[in-house]
């Protein structure tokens, strides 16, 4: 949801502050920072859900608190890690017990599912805010958003675009319609971090990150951070058939574009390595798709028009 003047806010004023330490091996700017204290390194993250704005108020808390470790996650799972530790704070405007009972319920199901223990946080009072913090531990070298080559292919996991139209559907349709595209509802609602696939992809990716602002503005991180333009390929970059029947061709290809919360993975990879990620995606029964090239220059590019302003923050494209 990071839109340019929170980027720039952090780069101004929250980039490198305090001591200089030389066990930080990657401070701000990736998916998880990267320390080190003497054995394997560890990646560590942080994600805020904040009611009405990244989550509708109408959302049962069960899926609050899964969502609140999923998003976290996801962003272990763009560095190739293993999730291990997670610290909650937990902001409520009052002390509802069963509401409690039912986040606690979606959390803890998703964090004994994939392994990780909620050892420690804070409960306070205030409007509804759920701020999850994980650390995982590296698995290899991890994938980092920096090092795409030109002559890299560009990859995708999934279907982007299906958790916005999910939102959509569950704030505007009637009971008949969210049962009719329940799929894309539940794109929404409960998305599967790629923590198996960003797993597999050590020691093949060269770069990647996780989908949480849309894959245009996320695979600009990508971009600019390696120093290369990613172009994407509008018929191999198609969006999914559901997604297509809900929307429209134009608009099924803004919310895949522009849309957020997908919580897929958009990797690149040596040309030489193709046998490798399809291997990879199988090991880690995720589906995955080619969808580009990386050349030399910056921005993204779909159908050889560039789709990112980079001074915005934000893609426009036609439609
Ligand atoms: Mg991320």
């Amino acid at each position: 949801m990071a839109g340019c003047s929170e980027f720039d806010l952090i780069d101004r004023h929250l980039a490198g502050l305090g001591a200089e330490r030389d066990d930080v091996l990657l401070g701000p700017g990736d998916d998880a920072a990267i320390t080190q204290d003497g054995g394997r390194p560890l990646l560590m993250a942080l994600d805020t859900l904040v009611e009405g704005v990244h989550f509708p108020a109408d959302l049962p808390a069960y899926w609050v608190g899964y969502r609140a470790l999923a998003v976290n996650l996801s962003d272990i799972a763009a560095m190739g890690g293993e999730p291990c530790w997670a610290l909650l704070g937990l902001t409520l405007p009052a002390p509802d017990e069963s509401w409690v009972a039912q986040f606690a319920s979606g959390l803890g199901r998703l964090a004994r599912a994939s392994g990780v223990a909620v050892i420690g946080g804070d409960v306070t009072r205030g409007p509804l805010t759920v701020s999850l913090q994980i650390t995982g531990r590296a698995t290899g070298a991890p994938l980092r958003r920096d090092g795409a080559h030109a002559g890299d292919r560009v990859w995708l996991s999934g279907r982007p675009g299906e958790a916005a139209a999910g939102l959509a559907v569950w704030q505007q349709e009637g009971a008949r319609e969210q049962a009719r595209w329940q799929g894309l509802r539940q794109a929404f609602i409960a998305p599967r971090p790629r923590v198996a696939l960003g797993q597999a992809l050590v020691g093949v990716a060269s770069a990647a990150i996780d989908l949480s602002d849309g894959l245009a503005a996320d695979a600009g991180h990508i971009a600019a951070r390696s120093g290369v333009a990613l172009h994407l390929d509008p018929p191999r970059g198609r969006p999914s058939a559901r997604l297509l029947r809900w929307a429209g061709e134009a608009e099924a290809r803004r919310l895949q574009l522009g849309g957020g919360d997908d919580y897929e993975l958009c990797f690149t990879a040596p040309r030489e390595a193709d046998v490798m990620v399809r291997a990879a995606a199988r090991r880690a029964r995720t589906p995955v798709r080619c969808i580009g090239e990386v050349h030399e220059g910056e921005g993204v590019w779909w159908g050889g028009e560039p789709i990112l302003d980079r001074a915005a923050g934000y893609c426009h494209f036609v439609s």
